[in-house]
């Protein structure tokens, strides 16, 4: 198998007591999960569903170039897999492989969801992902136009009002032009 960023040869898995045993590139030190062999270190074991998190730190060596499947040559999709991390990952629609740049695995490792790589793919995490990231979008939206002094004032009175006894009544009185008038 050639690396799908390198073509070099991915040789041999890596093994490890706790973890999948993974193609490590020895040129670009990318990773390629296989999906059979990863599903044969998966079965048996007690997978729990992934907790909620957001990751902020991203992997530098996030790569461009298309690439094809070392298995069976077709083109990779790309894949956003953690909430708040930048960084694509890239999945072949056929064989389920997954490729992983340098860092990003181990990014996913850290993590503790190298047992639950099939979950990244799924409906439910991918619609958490977009969530999350439509959220980010509007954050830097809202910095951007309100700058940063007046966006933390709105969220304070956002925070005061939300369970405020006289919500309803406080907006109308912010909203009227003369609250003093009937
Ligand atoms: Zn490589
Ligand atoms: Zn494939």
């Amino acid at each position: 198998m050639l690396c799908p960023n390198c073509q070099r040869d991915l040789g041999a898995p890596v093994l490890s007591a706790d973890d999948p045993p993974v193609f490590r590139c020895a040129g670009c030190q990318g990773v390629w999960v296989d999906s059979n062999v990863y599903l044969a270190w998966v079965a048996g074991r007690d997978i729990e569903a992934p907790a909620d998190l957001t990751i902020d730190d991203v992997p530098v060596a996030d790569t461009q170039n298309l690439k094809l499947c070392p298995t069976c040559r077709r083109f990779l999709t790309r894949y956003h897999i953690l909430p708040g991390a930048r960084f694509h990952v890239e999945r072949c629609g056929h064989c389920n492989g997954v490729w992983f740049d340098s860092g990003e695995w181990d990014t996913v490792v850290r993590h503790k969801l190298q047992d639950k790589v099939n979950w990244l793919f799924t409906e439910p995490w991918q619609d958490r992902i977009r969530a999350a990231e439509a959220r980010q979008a509007l954050e830097r939206l809202y910095h951007e136009r309100f700058g940063a002094e007046d966006y933390a004032r709105a969220r304070d009175v956002r925070a005061w009002l939300e369970h405020h006894p006289q919500r309803a009544t406080l907006l109308a009185y912010l909203q009227a032009r003369d609250p003093y008038r009937v």
